[in-house]
Parts: C-alpha cells; sequence; structure tokens
C-alpha cells in the first residue's frame, strides 16, 4: 500500500571549514552566547530564589539589551544579535522543561566542551549553495555531501570538543507513511541494550565497546597529567576524540535500530524510563548514560510521528519484570542476578527480559486500545518522560531521514 507524503521538520549536518577569520568570529559568538546565557540563567536564578519572581524571556532580553550599553560589555556588539537570543530561547526551554520535570535545573555553559550558535532567518543567508552567517564577509566552506529538500530555517554551527566544526540545518523534508506491520514490546535491558517480545536480544555493538575502552583507557591517562601542562592539552584532545568516535557509533546504532523497529512494527511498546531520576540516584549511572536510552526514546518517538506509527509507553512502575506473562501471576519477587524463573502459578519457564517485554507490549496494547496514551502520548499517569518535547532541538539526537 502506498503511504501519505507527509511535510516533517528534519535537520541535516554538514562538515564546515571555517577560515582563520571566520574562526575568529565563531569562537568570540561562542564566547559572547555563553556569557550572556550564563548572565541569564544567574538572573532568573536570582529573582526566583530571592525574590520568588518568574523570570522569563522577555525580561532576560532587556537584561541584554542594557547589557549591550555597557561599556565593559560593548564587545557583545561585535558579534551577530540574533545567536544571542537564541541563547536566551534556549534557556527558556531549558527551564520550562525542568519545571514540567521533563529535564534537571539548566548548568551553566561551560569553556570546556562543544560549543553552538543557532542563526534564524534574519542571521544567516543561503544561496545558490553558498551559506554566509551574519557579520560574516566570506560565505562558509561548507561539505554539502547531501542536497538540501527545503531552505533551512535555522542553521547551528558547533564546534565540537575534538575541534571539529559543523553545520546543522533545520529543514523541511517530505516523508512516506508506513502502514501494515508487526506489534513489538522493547524492554530496555542493562547487559544487553534492548530485548524484544518476538525473543529477539539487541545486544550493545561490539565496536561501540571497544571505542568506549579506548575512551576509558585516554580519560584515565589525561586524569594523570600537570594542569596547564602542553601534554594534557594534547591528551584532552585525544580524548575529545575517542569521545566524539563514541557518540558517532552508538548514534549510528541507534538510528539504525530505531528505524528497523519503525519500519517493521505498526505499534511498538516501550516502558517509560525516568533517566533523568535514574542519573540522579547514581543507579548504574554510567551504564545508563552509555546506553542512550533517551536518545533512543527521542528518535522512536520522532519517527513514530514521522511514519504515522503508533509509539506506547508504559508506566515504569508496571511490573513488567515480576508478572508472568502466561498467566498474569503477580508478584513473583525477583532479584537483578535472576535471568530467568519458573512462574509458581503455572508452571511456565521465562527468561526475564523477554517476559519482560512481552508483558510491556500486552499492556501496551491494552492502553492504546482503550484509547489513551495513542501515538505520542505519555498515559496520563505516567512519570514525566524522559523524551524531551523538541527532539529535533537536541544535536545528538538529530532525526536522520
Ligand atoms: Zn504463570
Amino acid at each position: 500500500m502506498k503511504g501519505m507524503l507527509k511535510p516533517v521538520e528534519a535537520a541535516y549536518r554538514f562538515r564546515i571549514y571555517p577560515t582563520p577569520e571566520q574562526e575568529n568570529l565563531l569562537n568570540r559568538t561562542f564566547g559572547c552566547v555563553r556569557v550572556v546565557y550564563n548572565r541569564a540563567r544567574a538572573l532568573r536564578e536570582a529573582a526566583w530564589t530571592e525574590r520568588k519572581e518568574r523570570c522569563g524571556f522577555t525580561q532576560t532580553n532587556a537584561m541584554l539589551t542594557a547589557l549591550k550599553k555597557q561599556p565593559e560589555f560593548v564587545w557583545l556588539n561585535d558579534v551577530s544579535s540574533v545567536p544571542l537570543q537564541q541563547a536566551l530561547r534556549h534557556l527558556d526551554v531549558a527551564y520550562r522543561n525542568f519545571f514540567q520535570r521533563r529535564a534537571r535545573y539548566p548548568k551553566f555553559r561551560r569553556k570546556d566542551g562543544p560549543q553552538s550558535a543557532e542563526f534564524t532567518k534574519s542571521g544567516f543567508n543561503h544561496r545558490d549553495g553558498r551559506l554566509t552567517l551574519a557579520k560574516m564577509a566570506e560565505p562558509l566552506d561548507v561539505v554539502w555531501s547531501r542536497d538540501l529538500p527545503s531552505e533551512p530555517t535555522t542553521v547551528t554551527v558547533t564546534r565540537e570538543a575534538d575541534g571539529r566544526w559543523y553545520v546543522s540545518c533545520r529543514v523541511i523534508a517530505t516523508v512516506e507513511t508506513l502502514s501494515g506491520g508487526d506489534v513489538v514490546g522493547i524492554d530496555l535491558g542493562l547487559k544487553d541494550f534492548a530485548v524484544l517480545s518476538t525473543g529477539e536480544t539487541i545486544a550493545n555493538p561490539r565496536h561501540l565497546a571497544k571505542r568506549q575502552k579506548r575512551l576509558a583507557r585516554l580519560q584515565r591517562r589525561l586524569a594523570k597529567k600537570v594542569k596547564g601542562s602542553k601534554n594534557r592539552e594534547k591528551a584532552k584532545l585525544k580524548a575529545a576524540r575517542a569521545h566524539a568516535s563514541v557518540r558517532h557509533a552508538r548514534n549510528d546504532f541507534l538510528h539504525q535500530l530505531s528505524t528497523r523497529l519503525i519500519r517493521e512494527n505498526q505499534t511498538i511498546c516501550v516502558e517509560t524510563l525516568s533517566v533523568t531520576g535514574m542519573l540522579r540516584a547514581k543507579l548504574h549511572s554510567r551504564s545508563i548514560a552509555d546506553a542512550g536510552w533517551s536518545e533512543f526514546g527521542c528518535m522512536l518517538a520522532c519517527k513514530a510521528a514521522w511514519y504515522g506509527r503508533k509509539l506506547v509507553k508504559i508506566d515504569r512502575f508496571y511490573p513488567s519484570t515480576k508478572t508472568c506473562s502466561e498467566c498474569g501471576a503477580t508478584g513473583h519477587a525477583l532479584t537483578l542476578a535472576d535471568r530467568e524463573w519458573t512462574c509458581p502459578n503455572c508452571g511456565a519457564f521465562h527468561d526475564r527480559d523477554i517476559n519482560a517485554a512481552r508483558n510491556i507490549l500486552a499492556a501496551g496494547l491494552a492502553v492504546s486500545a482503550c484509547g489513551a496514551g495513542v501515538s505520542l502520548g505519555v498515559p496520563r499517569h505516567s512519570e514525566p518522560s524522559a523524551v524531551k518535547q523538541e527532539p529535533v532541538l537536541r544535536s545528538s539526537g538529530i532525526p536522520r531521514l
């Protein structure tokens, strides 16, 4: 059956090679973005903790205008004002996510790590395959590895910690909706990445584990280097490169898996994981952060919406592990070490994770049959999910076609 053509928002990312002058301008822009963001964050925090006042975009924007008039901050006028205002909008979103318990409290922006600046329509010019940013004399040297399906609405320049430069263009693309297919329940695991209700186990890819090992080794080496030394700088760059390679490999894996699941199934049931809560509890925090579950949930949600598939999220307090998927008897006490168990009620022998995935599928189908939690919706009784509302905004979760 032919699907419907549907316009969706997508991000296309390209490598760029800025000239020394462009690098200089962009680095200064990043510095200004950081200062403005951090000052606005301090202002919002003080307004809230000292005077119990709400402070939103309008107030922080007024702060920016006042700041630019002060002699010690005149350099803020040397860069485009667009990314500075965008930084205030991002901060606003970060606070909203925090107040709605979707994310942790916004952090200060740091000088190390990736830096980025976002330009809306008024801050860039794209014509005949040439992309020029505000205050830039020459167009950027962009490696256009694929054609843009439409004019970009937003352009974000990023300098990764490994020193590589990228530009991400937000565009309207067209996808064809899918129909037909199976139903599946997914249990996200610690030992394996995921187990499906079909009995299939999806392991964390081996090349990823190898890269993670190398990264850990480089990070240990970096920790031993004297602060401020040349050797430390070298070790830092090496670690940053290894980190980028881990991230790319993991994103490739997550993209392939989420695309496959969306193509094969019309309904996908997955447990909501309060990843922020789990990270806060420092419970298995390393493997959770590495597993990239929140990115995975983000990709699934995004692609389900694109292709007209149904994603049902099951309350994470649902006892998917302790319930027998054969007879429904519940309350069987299991520890994390119990990989297999026999139901005392009906005698069925279960693999812990496959049983959980089957229960998630059954619960998901029940929820979707009575109309709650359809497609993108989170069941009302569930925890706020770790999946962000605006998945396209996250560079790591950029949906790919
Ligand atoms: Zn049973």
